[in-house]
């Protein structure tokens, strides 16, 4: 593992772990920027990290979170992977279309 790898593996579980800090709460994760130099977590109306001072991401903590999740495309709530309706809305979510990749 390079030393870059290293910072980055540690960026990441820091991530996660203010993720389950924070609960998902989406309100609470559009105000909030994390840091990616030392991440920790600064306002979203903050441009540089109060803790040490590195430029913010412009991707706000909820930007970066539903990157990776399936949301509901009418209510931005976090619905689970095999979910078919939005357990807020009602709305019905269209289901990742697996890829074929084999025959
Ligand atoms: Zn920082
Ligand atoms: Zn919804």
């Amino acid at each position: 593992m390079t030393g870059e790898e290293y910072r980055l593996a540690r960026n990441e579980t820091i991530r996660q772990s203010n993720m389950e800090r924070y609960g998902f709460g989406t309100n609470i994760m559009r105000n909030i920027r994390i840091c990616p130099e030392c991440g920790l977590p600064s306002t979203a109306a903050e441009k540089h990290c109060r803790t040490c001072g590195t430029r913010l991401p412009r991707e706000t903590l909820f930007q970066q979170y539903k990157k990776r999740h399936r949301f509901c495309p009418r209510c931005d709530t976090v619905v689970a992977k095999s979910a078919q309706f939005c357990p807020e809305c009602g709305m019905r979510i269209q289901m990742f279309k697996p890829l074929k990749l084999f025959w």
